[in-house]
């Protein structure tokens, strides 16, 4: 199964060179000018398409650009155009039908039950995203204790802590076991049985955000101890716990799910297995790790370099800084789905056959850039992507030249080591 993306990602084992290469790094090769033949099709549009407003702005948006559109006549949902400026009024660059690439967690149907909630973004088959055949997402919170029961499913599981403490557990198929408090990251491989539990740690116990590597993932969906023992005859669970049946007179008659429970101690371990723990952690200290300083912004990458167990899922976590953006790139062969912590951007995908579609984010909102779309922005077993500035440094120049027509001077300033985070102008 091919990797998947998730959050924001980056190459890991390129960044530390990045920076130790950037300055004074030798430029690109400059070339003689040579007269070229006519143009063939019409030079780009010189509109710089900049984005008209903003979700703040005090204004009431309308369907126009330049000389293009015009005012809205019918009623409007204002928030959301504020919200949405490439939607309502795109840049004249976009072109065709891309497949809407944005969700919001503020338009997911909730579920909550005793103890906490979850909400989900997910891919074909419930279609909130159809774009998303690759990876699906779950936002839960847990109250202080509660227990997200022991379960398991289909799909490899990575999670993100936005707040607080969660104590796992799981074992593995060959009976070793895991236990841990965890304020980062984790990861279950497909099949894999576990749990999550909201420690004391805070008061208000533990939110995170779950994705899974494949789109046509359900959370409503997951098999559950209690809804298997409830669907099991009293005799047959008898015999095979040699027990009698009245040993099971209290289980529940239905799922759990969600449901509170007492806090767990700090230093929980779980009972001595013949077979030893497993013998990689199932979380990483993602928090603890430094991160990687370009001039727009930093980056910081968990794959299964160094978080050995995430054999599908790798994350980037990036900043970018006001004005700053991510290079334009490409991931060759995996999906990227990126979740939204702080700020706002916006996002351009580029689909082939001139069809392209800006997007707008929040805060909370998951964009999803299916493997090998050019994006403008941004983020799997081992983080890869393509550079565009780096590809046409290491392109012979008059190659370059005779697509693009740009000056010795544009030429010499392509950059062989990935910017990764560009700074603003
Ligand atoms: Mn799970």
């Amino acid at each position: 199964m091919p990797s998947k993306l998730a959050l924001k990602l980056l190459p890991a084992v390129l960044l530390a060179s990045i920076l130790a290469t950037t300055h004074g790094a030798p430029l690109g090769t400059s070339t003689s000018a040579a007269p070229y033949p006519s143009p063939t099709v019409p030079y780009a549009s010189d509109d710089p398409n900049t984005e008209l407003w903003g979700p703040y702005s005090d204004i009431v948006p309308q369907a126009q650009r330049g000389t293009y559109g015009a005012t809205i006549l019918g009623p409007q949902n204002v928030p959301l155009e504020l919200q949405n400026p490439s939607l309502l009024a795109p840049p004249t660059t976009d072109h065709g039908t891309v497949k809407n690439a944005k969700w919001p967690f503020a338009l997911s149907h909730n579920r909550l039950q005793t103890g906490g909630w979850a909400r989900q973004q997910t891919g074909i088959s419930i279609a909130d995203m159809p774009i998303a055949t690759g990876i699906a997402g779950v936002n839960m919170r847990l109250e202080k204790g509660a227990i997200r029961e022991l379960h398991w499913h289909n799909a490899a599981e990575w999670a993100y802590v936005l707040k607080g403490t969660a104590q796992i557990s799981t074992v593995t198929a060959d009976g070793q076991n895991y236990v841990a408090n965890v304020g980062s990251l984790w990861y279950f491989p497909s099949g894999q049985p576990h749990s999550i539990q909201a420690t004391g740690d805070d008061s208000d116990g533990v939110e995170f955000l779950l994705v899974f590597d494949n789109g046509e993932f359900n959370e409503n969906d997951t098999f559950l101890l209690t809804d298997w023992l409830a669907h099991v005859p009293k005799e047959v669970l008898a015999k095979n716990f040699h027990t009698s049946e009245a040993a099971f007179d209290r289980i529940p008659g239905q799922e759990l799910y969600i449901f509170p429970g007492p806090v767990p101690s700090d230093n929980q371990q779980g009972p001595q297995s013949p077979y030893g723990t497993t013998p990689e952690p199932y979380t990483f200290d993602f928090a603890s790790m430094k991160p990687t300083q370009h001039p727009g912004g930093t980056v910081k990458i968990a794959d299964s370099r160094n978080f050995k167990v995430a054999k599908t899922i790798a994350v980037a976590e990036v900043t970018v800084q006001p004005g700053a953006m991510r290079e334009l790139h490409w991931h060759p062969s995996d999906d990227e789905w990126t979740y939204f912590i702080e700020g706002s951007a916006r996002i351009t995908l580029f689909a082939a056959s001139g069809n392209a579609r800006t997007f707008d984010y929040q805060c909370g909102d998951i964009a999803y850039i299916p493997g090998s779309y050019g994006e403008l922005s941004d983020n799997l077993d081992v983080f890869k992507d393509v550079s565009l500035n780096q590809w046409l440094a290491l392109t012979p120049p008059e190659l370059v030249k005779a697509h693009l027509r740009l000056s010795d001077e544009t030429i010499s300033q392509l950059s062989k080591v990935k910017p990764v985070v560009v700074a603003p102008q």
